[in-house]
């Protein structure tokens, strides 16, 4: 995956409808700093300017382009909390639901707060929704939303009854649906690419094409990249898909797997507001989820996994298009302009993995497909560790993760069998 680097984003809608063309240079030199970044998607960014608003000198390194990764080509969906909720409250009790509700909406925040102080234009809007894609999923969201009531935190949430799911959705696919008010979604890579810009004025160093090969924490922490090295007191690890940053703790632990998106020409505003009469970003409820919404141009921006072979299907858009014709039927003549795909960072426990390698070394990674949020909480967690404030960081750390120590091509290859299997398991 990182043998070349590639100075242009994948093409994507994302890639063609960006909004800033900045460049930054390639690593040729070597540098100090307090702390030393290696990736450039949501994580590295996010955690950047977090850093540089404290007051730390900072260098971003990116093997590619600022959000050449999963951070320009997702969804855009802002969804509230994080991947294995069950598994953090299973494991850590009353620390983990303490911790729950102290994040949920931290990542909004942080990102509402970003857009608003350093003028982002990147298509915020508001609402989203689960859809239930078996009537007995129903139960399972009306649960969740009774939990959040009880506990002080639901009134932004609703169930709707599949007598009115058309309020939502204009596809018979479904029975019912959960709308959260204070999620909704955004074009990705102009967010990344805007707080990128917004790091560099607050005097972060940013290195494109700069593909880090080694690093070391001790007494002189460190990485290099072919032509450069920097030295700093903190190394972060934000780079989840390349093997030359896993080891140790990170060894086995994260397993990349495709989700693929297309997007149709810009629909008739009529059309539009017949699929998604709301403007709502839209996942349903299985566990190989479909996941879509409207881009700003009223394009259907439709994703979901491909196959189980761990493979890129050769044609993303033949293999899609029949999803999104069995969800939405009246679009069976739209034509898609655009196909691309990305991998999610999958963990077996679900929940995020963020915590230390070293004392001095960080990582955040793990997010199984929920990013957009937790990338800007674990920005936020491993900036407050950095700067002495350890709380949150600890309780992480203390989420016990899942390893394979199988290598990660094998790793992928089973996990694209389990996801097999979940898939059998939410037809039948
Ligand atoms: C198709 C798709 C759809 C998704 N949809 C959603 C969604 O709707 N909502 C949601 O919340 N989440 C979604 N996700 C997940 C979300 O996009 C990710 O969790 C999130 O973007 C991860 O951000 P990141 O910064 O950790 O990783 P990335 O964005 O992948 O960034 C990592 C960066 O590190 C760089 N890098 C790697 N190795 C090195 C190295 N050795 N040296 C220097 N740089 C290096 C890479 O080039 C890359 O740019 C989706 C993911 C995919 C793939």
């Amino acid at each position: 995956m990182f043998q070349g680097m590639s100075a242009a984003h994948v093409s994507s809608y994302y890639s063609h409808t960006s909004n800033d063309e900045t460049r930054y240079p390639q690593l040729e030199e070597r540098l100090a700093a307090d702390v030393c970044i290696v990736g450039g998607g949501f994580s590295g960014v996010a955690t950047a300017l977090s850093l540089a608003e404290r007051g730390f000198s900072v260098v971003l390194l990116e093997a590619h382009r600022i959000g050449w990764g999963a951070s320009g080509r997702n969804g855009g969906q802002m969804i509230a909390g994080i991947s294995g909720e069950h598994c953090v409250e299973r494991q850590l009790g009353e620390d983990g639901r303490r911790l729950l509700k102290d994040i949920r909406y931290l990542g909004h925040e942080i990102i509402e707060t970003r857009i608003a102080k350093h003028a982002i234009a990147c298509d915020l809007k508001y609402g989203w929704a689960e859809v239930a894609a078996r009537p007995r999923h129903m139960a399972g969201l009306c649960s969740y939303i009774e939990e959040r009531i009880k506990a002080g935190d639901g009134d932004h949430l609703e169930i709707v009854e599949a007598s009115g799911i058309e309020a939502v959705v204009g596809s018979r696919a479904y029975h019912g649906a959960m709308i959260d008010r204070k999620s909704g979604h955004l074009h990705p890579l102009n967010l990344c690419l805007g707080e990128a810009r917004a790091a560099a004025v607050q005097g972060v160093k940013i290195f494109e094409r700069s593909p880090v090969v080694s690093f070391g924490g001790g007494v002189r922490p460190f990485a290099e990249t072919a032509k450069g090295r920097v030295e700093a007191a903190s190394i972060v690890l934000a780079g989840y898909a390349d093997p030359a940053l896993q080891r140790g703790a990170l060894s086995g632990l994260v397993f990349p797997t495709g989700s693929y998106i297309v997007a149709t020409e810009p629909l008739p505003e009529r059309v539009a507001r017949e699929i998604i009469p709301q403007d709502l970003a839209i996942a349903d409820s299985n566990v190989v989820l479909d996941y879509f919404r409207l881009s700003a141009d009223r394009r259907l921006l439709f994703g979901g996994r491909a196959n189980y072979s761990n493979r890129d299907p050769r044609d993303i858009r033949a293999t899609l298009k029949p999803r999104m014709v069995e969800v939405f039927p009246q679009l069976r003549d739209v034509a898609l302009d655009f196909a691309w795909g990305g991998k999610i960072d999958i963990v077996l426990s679900r929940a995020p993995a963020i915590g230390r390698l070293e004392p001095n070394v960080y990582y955040m990674q793990g997010y199984s497909g929920h990013g957009v949020n937790t990338t800007h909480i674990a920005g936020e967690v491993v900036a407050d560790a950095i700067s002495g404030t350890m709380e949150r960081l600890d309780t992480f750390e203390r989420i016990r993760q899942i390893r394979l120590p199988v290598g990660q091509f094998l790793g992928s290859q089973l996990l694209a069998l389990g996801m097999l299997y979940y898939r059998l398991r939410d037809i039948l």
